[in-house]
Formats: C-alpha cells, structure tokens, sequence
C-alpha cells in the first residue's frame, strides 16, 4: 500500500541577515496509512519545524515530501487556541467555517464528535468554563471536523499538568485509535510516545537527524496506560529510548 507520507532526505535551515541556524538535516521516513508514529527529540531540535514542513507551512530546502492519499491535514497545537469569546460549539466548527464547509452533513458530524467526547452538554459555555483536559478534546473536536486524513500533533498535551496529561493523552489516544486515523504526534515526552505510538522516532539535537527507529508492541490493548506502563516490555522500551536520547541531552535538561 502507498505510504500517506514519504520524506525524502529532507533538510531545513532558518537564515537571517548574520547567521544560518540549520534544523533539519536529511530526514527521511514514510507513515502507513492508520499508523501512529511518535517523534521525539530534545528541546530546541527541529520538531516543530519538521511539523511544519509536514502541514506545508514551510518548504524544506533540500529533498522532497510526497503524500499518499491524504489531502487533509489536521494540525494541532500545544495550546488550545479556543476563542474565549466564542461558545465550545463556535470554536470547533471554526475549521468548517474557514474552509466554508459548513454543511448540515458536517455540523451534524460535529455535534456527534460533541456527545462521543462527553462535550455536548458544555456547547454553549465559554472556554473558561471547562477543564484542562476537556478543552483539549475541544481542540481536537475542531481538528476532527474537517475530517484530516492526517492528523499533526505538536506536543498538545505538554501544557496540562502531570495528573490530568496522563488521562488525556490516553484519552485522545484512544479516540484517535479508534477512528483509525493517520497520525504523527511530537513529544519530549518518553513514556506518551511508548504508550501511544506504534512506532517512535528519536531526532539527534540541532540540526535533527533520525538517530533511532523503534517499532512498538504491546500484547494487551493500549486502552489503559498505567497497565501498559507496568508491563516489563515497556521499560525495555524506555530503557533504550531514553540511552538514544540522553546522549543528546545536555545536563541541564535531564530532569
Ligand atoms: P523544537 O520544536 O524541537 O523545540 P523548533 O523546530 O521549534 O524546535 O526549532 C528548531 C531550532 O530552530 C531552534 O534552535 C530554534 O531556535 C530555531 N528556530 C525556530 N523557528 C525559527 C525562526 N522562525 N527563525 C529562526 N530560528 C528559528
Ligand atoms: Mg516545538
């Protein structure tokens, strides 16, 4: 089957009038349609300038993207960017609204991804009125609206606090699983992209080469991330992702 994406020996550099501040360098990977691939990498790498790359709101310097089927993308932030002075139902209809898509089709769409999410009943408050985590899954109602064969997950959940991060991530992580959607999700966190991805890709610091490829496997379901988490595979896992990362990590951010 055709990959959704290919990269083809990608590289990416930011100029100025001084200086040249070089942040991709010959990345290539493909992601099969319905897989979940984590990328992960230490601050300052050249994550988001990958996923930019990726969305086409960047063009990479050197090599080539080609796409699959996938026309759509869905891109989603680590901040919520919900409109305060919108409704919960204004704000994830916005997508529709920008691509002059609003069809009783698609608000019927949403206002089912509204009651799956456990958000229907909070339609008409305002952003401020809901938690952490459901305005998360707001966010992602609003990428899901324009129904994204591709799915671009810049590090949402890094905002939230420990606690309320590991039930949302699981949470969205299930959701995204069940539609079975492409996705690629960036993180700097280990045990999310383990717990989350089929396959995880570790990034070199500055300028970001592909250091490690890691296929994931978990012989019970993901549903539950403590579960996983207990399992002794998962430490392997994290054992040698943390060793690829770590040599990369200044003091300072091993936390
Ligand atoms: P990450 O998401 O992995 O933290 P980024 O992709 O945001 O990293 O940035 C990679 C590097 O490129 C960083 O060193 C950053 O300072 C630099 N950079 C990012 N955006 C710009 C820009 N618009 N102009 C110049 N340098 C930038
Ligand atoms: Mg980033």
């Amino acid at each position: 089957m055709q990959p959704v994406l290919s990269l083809d020996n990608v590289s990416y550099a930011y100029h100025n009038l001084k200086s040249e501040t070089p942040a991709l360098s010959e990345i290539s990977f493909q992601v099969r349609e319905g897989e979940f691939l984590a990328i992960a990498g230490p601050s300052g790498c050249g994550k988001s300038t990958l996923l930019s790359i990726i969305a086409g709101l960047l063009k990479p310097e050197k090599g080539s993207l080609t796409f699959g089927s996938a026309s759509t993308i869905g891109y989603m932030l680590q901040h919520d960017h919900l409109f305060e002075w919108r409704t919960i139902y204004q704000n994830v209809i916005l997508g529709l609204e920008l691509n002059k898509a609003i069809t009783k089709e698609n608000t019927d769409y949403v206002l089912q991804l509204l009651k799956d999410y456990g958000l229907y009943s909070f339609r008409d408050k305002k952003p401020s009125e809901l938690s952490g985590g459901m305005r998360q899954r707001a966010a992602l109602i609003r990428t899901m609206a324009i129904k994204p064969d591709l799915l671009l997950l810049d590090e949402p959940f890094s905002a939230l606090d420990f606690q309320t991060r590991l039930t949302v991530s699981a949470d969205i992580g299930n959701i995204i699983r069940s539609t079975g959607k492409t996705a690629i999700l960036i993180t700097h966190d280990l045990s999310e992209a383990i717990t989350l991805a089929d396959r995880v890709l570790v990034l070199s610091k500055r300028p970001a080469t592909i250091k490690h490829e890691l296929p994931i496997h978990f012989e019970i379901d993901r549903t539950s991330p403590l579960a996983i988490r207990a399992t002794p595979i998962y430490q392997t896992y994290f054992n040698l992702l943390w060793k690829e990362l770590s040599d990369d990590l200044s003091e300072n951010e091993i936390t």
